[in-house]
């Protein structure tokens, strides 16, 4: 396909694509999905190799907030049955992310709920991820922890963190169809706070909201302009007692498009499967490997996702390696970028949104109806904030 060589020629030179180009992509049919696949491959292996880094979320602060993302179980008047609780204690979330990087993560990704941080808020995680840097020398850090000032940037920096996690997860044009509380400006102001400060940013987005491809190319272009180094590409979960959950729109092959998608537009950023890949991607979850770079290990933040061993398993079984801390994750160029502006060299993030636990539908589905699995919609019940051991 004619299409395809051009995509594959632009991602080995890090060219963007055409709006066009990016949506014929997700306009392909079932009987060009493995093309698509191999072909937005090569892209990866060009700038990732064959490495997958894992990322390990810990939920520092649960539920209970005040902001209306449609699709967060943690929403204001959200029924869903998660975990509530306040700040974790240093030493349960050290103890946490212990077990994440023990597992094989290399990266800890330090999420709240909330707006955004109190100095006070900035004061309790630095401290903590000074802890988790002083316990686990070469750790990888991200926060998490929504809207940032200037100022709390500078203080999380300082700390020790090496990213920031903020999610602009829709296009711009229907941000206020999903949350009211804050705007799509204000995400994209601390994104653009956390890069001024050296940290590496963050950011991605929600796919299964309703959103039209049209959405799904702007705000994967919007990120693009953006320039985070990591992006986390999320699938919604619609969580029982959220207003998404009845939005149940997306396929196993639908949901390898968009990877396939986003690869084509960021080629040489840690594209990471995030939210939603068990419950969407099912028992295609290995193809999805080909696409991105980066994963999360384990649990979610309100969710359970499969087993620690069996991800691991996965990522061998599909012939990759799990990548090790000795390894920049980016490449060079990338690298050299931003050990120039201050940062850590090797970028990724989680985000209080996506992580984990969104919620909503899609349009447009070319490869029939999606299922309604919400047997593969399990809270969290164990690690952070309960007695139980943790996934990992
Ligand atoms: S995504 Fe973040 S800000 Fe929005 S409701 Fe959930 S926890 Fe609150």
């Amino acid at each position: 396909m004619d299409l395809l060589k051009t995509l594959v020629d632009k991602g080995l030179r890090r060219e963007l694509p055409t709006r066009d180009e990016a949506l014929a992509v997700l306009a392909t049919s079932d009987d060009e999905l493995l093309d698509v696949v191999a072909a937005a491959g090569r892209v990866r292996r060009q700038w990732f190799g064959r490495r997958v880094k894992l990322n390990y979320l810990v939920n520092l602060k649960s539920g209970l907030c005040p902001e209306d993302c449609s699709y967060c179980s943690q929403r204001l008047g959200s029924k869903a049955e998660i975990l509530k609780y306040t700040w974790l204690g240093k030493d349960e979330a050290v103890a946490a992310a212990g077990a994440g990087l023990a597992g094989g993560a290399k990266r800890v990704c330090l999420v709240a709920s909330g707006r955004g941080p109190t100095d006070r808020d900035v004061d309790r995680v630095s401290q903590t991820i000074e802890a988790i840097k002083e316990a686990n020398e070469g750790v990888e850090v991200c926060a998490c922890l929504g809207l940032l000032s200037g100022d709390q940037a500078e203080r999380l920096r300082t700390a020790g963190a090496d990213a920031y996690n903020h999610n602009l997860n829709t296009s711009e044009a229907t941000y206020g169809d999903i949350t009211t509380t804050h705007t799509y400006a204000d995400r994209v102001s601390t994104v653009q706070q956390a890069q001024a400060a050296g940290l590496s940013a963050c950011s991605g987005l929600i796919a299964g909201m309703g959103e039209s491809d049209e959405d799904l190319v702007d705000v994967v272009f919007s990120l693009r302009e953006l320039d985070p180094d990591s992006v986390p590409v999320n699938f919604l979960i619609p969580f029982e007692g959220t207003p998404l959950a009845k939005e149940w729109n997306l396929t196993p092959q639908r949901a390898l498009r968009i990877l396939a998608m986003v690869r084509f537009v960021c080629p040489d950023v840690e594209v990471r499967l995030a939210g939603g890949r068990e419950v969407h991607l099912r028992s295609m979850q290995p193809l999805a490997l080909h696409l991105v770079n980066s994963i999360f290990l384990g649990d979610y933040l309100t969710s359970e996702g499969q087993a620690g061993k069996a991800d691991l398993e996965m990522i061998a079984d599909a012939g990759f390696e799990v990548e090790g801390s000795g390894t920049t994750t980016l490449p060079e160029h990338r690298a050299g970028a931003l050990a120039a502006a201050g940062g850590c060299g090797s970028h990724g993030g989680g985000s209080c949104a996506p992580c984990g636990d969104a919620a909503e539908p899609a349009a447009e589905e070319t490869s029939g109806a999606a299922d309604v699995r919400t047997d593969l919609v399990n809270v969290r019940r164990r690690g952070a904030g309960t007695d139980l051991a943790p996934n990992a």
